[in-house]
This record gives C-alpha cells, sequence and structure tokens, in this order.
C-alpha cells in the first residue's frame, strides 16, 4: 500500500480523496467508493499499489485503439476496483467482487517490473486497462514514468470520472486514451452507473485540448440507451466537441457475462448499423462497430474518397495505407504510427 498523492487532511482525522470526480470524504478505517482507499489514521493509501490482479498481452485493436499504433500488441495492467458499479460490467469479479472483503487481491509486481515484461516482449506500449485505471493512479502514474523513459506509450481505458487534480497529474505521461461515454443523460450515468455525466464530458474536452490522441466508445445497451435521439447527441458531441477525426466505437452489448443484466438481450446488429449511419450523417470520419466481426463497419474508410485503407476481422488487420495516408488520394487518415 501506499499513500495516496491527491486528497485533503481535514479535522478529526477525516480526509478527502482528490482522485476522481467523486470527491469521496471519508472518516478513519473507512473506504472510499472504489474499495482501494483506506484512511488509516488520517492519512489515504492506495492499498491496490503493487497489486496487479490482470497482467496480459492483447491486441490493440482489442481496446479498443483503430487509429493509435494499428496492428501492434500492448501490454495490458489492471488491479481490483472501480468507481462506478455499471449494471452491465463484464469484469464484475475483479472491480466489485472484493468490496466487502478485507484483503485487496493481486500479484505483488512492481512499476519497473511491468515496464521489464513490455520491454522484453518488444511491445510498444502500455495499456492501464479492465478495470479503472483512475483508481490505480499512483501505481500507473510511476509505471508510465519509467515507460516513458523506455521509449514505451502509455494509453488509458477509462470511464473518464477523473478529478482535475488527475488529469494534471497523469496527462503529461499519457499518449492515448479511450474513454467511454455511456449516454449523453445524466440519468443513464446516475442509476446504471454511480456517477454523473458531466465531469466525463470534461475530461474528455481537456484530453482534446491537450492534444492526447483519444477514442471514443458508446456500449449499445437495448432499451437503455439504444434510442437514435441519444446516438444523435454523442455524434454531435464528438463532432462539435472533440472534432470529426475522433473515432467513436459502437460496441455490442451481451448480457450474458454481465453484472446485473443477464435479463436483457444482445444488441442486433441493425441496432449498431443504425448508430454507425447516424454518426457518420452528423459528419464524424471514423465510425466503428464493435464486438461484431466481419461486417464492413469496422474498416476503415478514406474520408475523402472511400478508398478502403485498413480492413480488420477478429484483431487482425490488414492495412492498405501508405505510411498513414489513403493509398489513391493520399489523404490523412489520423493514424498514430509511432
Ligand atoms: S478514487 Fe474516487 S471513488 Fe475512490 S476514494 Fe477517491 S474519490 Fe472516492
Amino acid at each position: 500500500m501506499k499513500e495516496t498523492l491527491l486528497y485533503k487532511k481535514l479535522k478529526d482525522k477525516k480526509v478527502q480523496c482528490q482522485n476522481c470526480a467523486h470527491y469521496c470524504l471519508i472518516l478513519p478505517g473507512k473506504r472510499g467508493i472504489c474499495g482501494v482507499r483506506e484512511n488509516v489514521d488520517g492519512k489515504l493509501y492506495a492499498l491496490n499499489y503493487g497489486k496487479a490482479i490482470a497482467v496480459n498481452i492483447d491486441p490493440i485493436e482489442k481496446k479498443p485503439f483503430f487509429h493509435f499504433l494499428p496492428g501492434s500488441h500492448s501490454l495490458s495492467v489492471a488491479t481490483v476496483g472501480c468507481n462506478f458499479r455499471c449494471a452491465n460490467c463484464q469484469n464484475w469479479d475483479i472491480s466489485q467482487g472484493f468490496k466487502n472483503k478485507k484483503e485487496i487481491p493481486g500479484e505483488s509486481l512492481l512499476p519497473k517490473e511491468i515496464v521489464k515484461i513490455a520491454l522484453k516482449n518488444n511491445l510498444p506500449s502500455i495499456s492501464y486497462t479492465y478495470t479503472e485505471p483512475t483508481i490505480f493512479s499512483e501505481y500507473a502514474l510511476d509505471t508510465m514514468k519509467l515507460a516513458k523513459k523506455e521509449g514505451l506509450k502509455n494509453n488509458w481505458v477509462s470511464n473518464g470520472f477523473w478529478s482535475k487534480e488527475l488529469f494534471g497529474l497523469i496527462s503529461p505521461y499519457l499518449d492515448a486514451a479511450n474513454i467511454d461515454l455511456k449516454s449523453l443523460e445524466d440519468d443513464f450515468y446516475i442509476k446504471y452507473c454511480g456517477g454523473r455525466l458531466q465531469p466525463v464530458l470534461d475530461i474528455l474536452k481537456r484530453l482534446k485540448n491537450k492534444k492526447i490522441w483519444l477514442e471514443v466508445t458508446t456500449l449499445v445497451i437495448p432499451t437503455l440507451n439504444d434510442k437514435e435521439e441519444i446516438f444523435k447527441k454523442i455524434a454531435n458531441f464528438i463532432k462539435y466537441e472533440l472534432g470529426p477525426e475522433t473515432p467513436w466505437h459502437i460496441t455490442q452489448f451481451s448480457g450474458a457475462m454481465s453484472w446485473k443484466l443477464q435479463h436483457l438481450p444482445e444488441t442486433t446488429v441493425e441496432t449498431l448499423e443504425k448508430a454507425w449511419n447516424i454518426g457518420k450523417e452528423a459528419g464524424l470520419k471514423y465510425v466503428y462497430t464493435g464486438n461484431i466481426s466481419g461486417i464492413p463497419s469496422e474498416d476503415t474508410f478514406c474520408p475523402e474518397c472511400s478508398t478502403l485503407c485498413i480492413d480488420r476481422t477478429n484483431y487482425i488487420i490488414h492495412r492498405h495505407d501508405k505510411q498513414g495516408k489513403c493509398p489513391k488520394c493520399s489523404a490523412n487518415l489520423n493514424l498514430i504510427l509511432k
């Protein structure tokens, strides 16, 4: 465990965590909403520091990143814990399942050991993913600093529910982020995620202003966020606030492995394609469907002349671009290649 970097000491040994947008007030002996930050005698500690619950090598497309180091693999790491409690969570055993237990599960793995694994496997990047990197920010930050020194890139796959203080801390070391934009309705965030919408929108804009490569993901859940009106709002937010070159991933929900939504059906291909069309009609250059393979809406087409530039099937990609440009008209495809 390690003393956290972002918190305020208050009267009577209470503390206020400033790591995420919950800004939890925590009494001595208690933990915050994420379940991994504990007030020990007036000081706030990250109980999950150096305790990896998952370490894997994944295709970067699985995160999903389609424009950041395409075709590469990334070392993916996580600890237990999450500052949300999404009903649809597929990793709920590690994001929520430990919350009433005293022990924090995980294998001891130091930041320098994570970087060593990435280097040994010739991986160009480290992904902070699976649960929510916000709640292991100290562990991620120490790893990110070492990774940068070794020429590796860092990316976060996150719900975006960060504090502005956390943004200031990690953004100098962050190369790319894929942020979930689950809905543009605050009620959805309150009811199904245990969070709020506005802090996520603020962080998306901060990332864009800081020129950190950004991709946005919306998991489409039948009956909860699958209305055309919601797709239009999200597409317009991306276009006008983040820029039309920002990729939007629209992904299929599957209830079987979810925490609390086993009763809902899978998202239909028809619904995903409807959202895809809405994104394109709004003027987004790169809209992708996800979790369904073998349909053209997961390929990259030139935004100028519609030539197929990258085709993808099950994380296997075939690049037809020329160094990030369309092979036919040479338009820029907004790819981060190194
Ligand atoms: S990281 Fe967020 S959820 Fe966890 S203690 Fe801090 S403010 Fe609360």
